[in-house]
């Protein structure tokens, strides 16, 4: 399948709606290449212009799917509409739904512990089939001491799932599967942020009117304000200043 890859702002976005979201996950998963899925918000564009390996990691993504709905607003203002926000989170029960279809293995990486085997037992009576092969939550600092590094890698790999999913929040999460990828057997990685925090119920997401109004930041806020106001109120009132920088950045549409 060829997805169109068009420009926003500082990043580009695979111009697809959730059904061919999915069959591009599809399509990764039978090329066997590691690949990895990246879904930009704002919070991810305004990380975008001062972390330069963030940068390299979007660079080299197999699918970047358009995660809030600020972002298909600003793709109407620069005159190339997306079709349609495709969130990770709601892409996820497709994934599933997909996996349990097609037989593909999950590997639930991240979030608290006992949350990923929470949001894999619902998942499971969800999704009859659906094989979820191991999941595990790494200790805080996996990623800088090479032991624990080391342990998540060789649990991941005892497994070769189809699908990582992983669940450490931006910039973790990307950074860990653009550093490891090579040491890791899998064919696809989700990186879904707190979606496996949604799917145990411990974390509520927002109503779908608050999400597609762009209020989903508003609803999370308000449930941990304490580590997400400066995120949503502060850093990310950049992304005005980065709308008007890319204002002008030409689009010629890209096969791929
Ligand atoms: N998380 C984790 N390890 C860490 C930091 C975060 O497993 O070192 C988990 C956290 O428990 C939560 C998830 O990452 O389940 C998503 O965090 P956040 O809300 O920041 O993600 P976002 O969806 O906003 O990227």
């Amino acid at each position: 399948m060829l997805n169109q890859r068009i420009i926003l702002a500082n990043t580009e976005v695979d111009n697809l709606d959730m059904n061919g979201a999915v069959q591009a996950v599809d399509e990764l998963i039978m090329q066997h290449k590691k690949a990895y899925v990246v879904t930009p918000n704002v919070d991810h564009l305004v990380r975008l212009e001062k972390d330069s390996e963030f940068r390299k990691i979007y660079a080299d993504a197999d699918l970047i799917l358009t995660d809030g709905q600020p972002l298909v607003w600003l793709s109407q203002i620069y005159g190339h509409p997306v079709k349609e926000k495709v969130s990770g989170s709601d892409l996820f029960p497709h994934v599933c739904q997909l996996a349990a279809e097609k037989g593909y293995s999950m590997y639930f990486f991240g979030a608290a512990e006992g949350v990923a085997d929470k949001a894999a037992n619902i998942l499971r009576k969800q999704y009859p089939g659906l094989r979820i092969v191991g999941t595990y939550s790494p200790p805080l600092g996996f990623d800088n001491n090479l032991t624990q590094l080391d342990d998540c890698l060789n649990r991941i790999n005892a497994c070769v799932p189809n699908i990582l999913v992983l669940a450490l929040g931006t910039p973790k999460q990307e950074k860990f599967i653009y550093r490891n990828r090579e040491k890791m057997q899998f064919d696809v990685a989700l990186n879904i942020g707190a979606t496996l925090d949604f799917v145990a119920g411990n974390v509520r997401r927002a109503p779908r009117w608050m999400s597609s109004c762009g209020l989903e930041w508003f609803y999370r806020i308000i449930q941990d304000p304490k580590r997400l106001a400066k995120r949503y109120l502060i850093d990310d009132m950049q992304i005005f200043k980065i709308a008007w920088k890319y204002r002008k950045k030409k689009n010629n549409s890209n096969k791929r």
